[in-house]
């Protein structure tokens, strides 16, 4: 699977459109807002640019990195405000792969300047708004041109699914059974996903460290890992249902089991620990907070602890949620035909899996900025 060309989101406006089922980024986004305000308050306060380039990586076609632009403009337009001094003018590159659907944020940005606007009393922050696409895992920018950058929920999908994942072991694919680490993956493969989200991660650190001007910040939030076991974490529970539900379609002879062998994800969800880990080991960037928090895979229950109060309609909207994401990529390799029926059945077993617990999205949220001297 060549990621940059096939991984995207649900295009457009539809019911079934990333667009209209991304309220969980989005609540995470305003989780952390504190976290946005005091990096780019300091950043303001540090460097006084007459200028300034934001840009969030892996902004998808959804309202959010909206959301992230007029957060941004807010806080540096109450900043100029209470200091009395001339606002900056903001550049901001909106980054995402390839297949994107940039026109549909294109096409919402003038709802931004109503938004942004329509407070009584602030300051007005010129900006410029420029789609940029490519992958973060490569260099986006020149050298020393940005002074924050944004990424919410992207940082899990890495560059590649592990190379030697494919591989067969006496015959049988290493990873049969599962289309990410699971309870019946051998170690091995946890170990060939955990190295490569580790390389990916550190690229990425690099490339950044290299692109933003000395001191520049960076907010990142992505899904993770709370729970210790590895091969039974939170992200494992939700994709081992997708792969229960594509070997039911295999049983049945709906789905090629050989289609179904060679599919794995793009996808890591790390602990806390390792991120911290990888962080510290480049030596790049200090931390300046690092949150970690759950979201409920069901945007519409928000009841804490374990109560689903009707399992079938949270099983639904989970399956909604997660096919916003996925389609696309499953389209790509087994064929559209198979699209209402997996996610149908994802959300018959999600329902029985909430009888015992509901589904987790753990969320890691870090602050970094770029050392001094580097
Ligand atoms: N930031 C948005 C969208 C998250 S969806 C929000 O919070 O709602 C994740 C996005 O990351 C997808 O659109 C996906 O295409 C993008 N993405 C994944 N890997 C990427 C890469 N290597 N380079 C750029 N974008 C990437």
């Amino acid at each position: 699977m060549d990621v940059k060309k096939v991984l995207c989101m649900v295009g457009g406006t539809s019911q079934t459109s990333y667009a209209a089922n991304s309220t969980i980024p989005k609540k995470a986004i305003l989780k952390i807002r504190p976290m946005l305000e005091e990096a780019v308050r300091e950043i303001y306060r540090n460097l006084h640019p007459e200028k300034m380039a934001v840009a969030d990586l892996g902004c998808s076609s959804g309202p959010n990195t909206l959301t992230v632009l007029s957060e941004v403009i807010k806080i540096i337009s109450n900043q100029c405000q209470k200091a009395g001094q001339q606002p900056p003018e903001i550049q901001f590159f909106l980054n995402d792969l390839y297949n994107n659907d940039f026109n549909n944020i294109f096409q919402s940005l003038d709802q931004v300047g109503q938004s942004v606007g329509a407070e009584e009393g602030t300051i007005s922050v010129p900006h410029f708004v420029a789609g940029l696409p490519g992958s973060f895992y490569g260099r986006l920018f020149p050298l020393q041109s940005v002074q924050f950058f944004h990424s919410s929920f992207s940082l899990m999908w890495i560059s590649q699914v592990p190379k030697d994942i494919g591989d067969k072991k006496n015959g049988m694919p290493l990873n049969k059974g599962n289309i990410y680490i699971g309870k019946t993956s051998p170690t091995l493969v946890a170990k060939l996903y955990q190295e490569q989200f580790h390389r990916d991660f550190s690229q990425f650190l690099k490339l950044r460290c290299d692109e933003l001007v000395p001191c520049g910040q960076m907010l990142l939030s992505f899904l993770g890992r709370n729970k210790n076991d590895i091969l039974d974490g939170e992200l494992s529970t939700i994709w081992g249902l997708v792969a229960e539900s594509l070997d039911s379609m295999v049983l049945e002879g709906l789905v090629e089991e050989e289609n179904l062998d060679t599919f794995n994800l793009p996808f890591y969800a790390p602990s806390a620990e390792e991120v911290d880990a990888i962080v510290n080991l480049q030596g790049l960037f200090d931390i300046i907070h690092f949150q970690t928090f759950e979201s409920n895979m069901d945007p519409f229950n928000d009841l804490d602890g374990d109560v689903v109060l009707d399992n079938v309609q949270s099983g639904a909207n989970c399956a909604k949620v997660l096919r916003s994401v996925l389609e696309p990529m499953i389209a790509s390799h087994f064929g559209s035909a198979i699209v209402d029926d997996l996610f149908s059945r994802f959300a018959t077993h999600a329902a029985k899996h909430l009888l015992k617990e509901k589904l987790k999205l753990p969320v890691l949220a870090l602050s970094l900025k770029k050392k001094e001297y580097t």
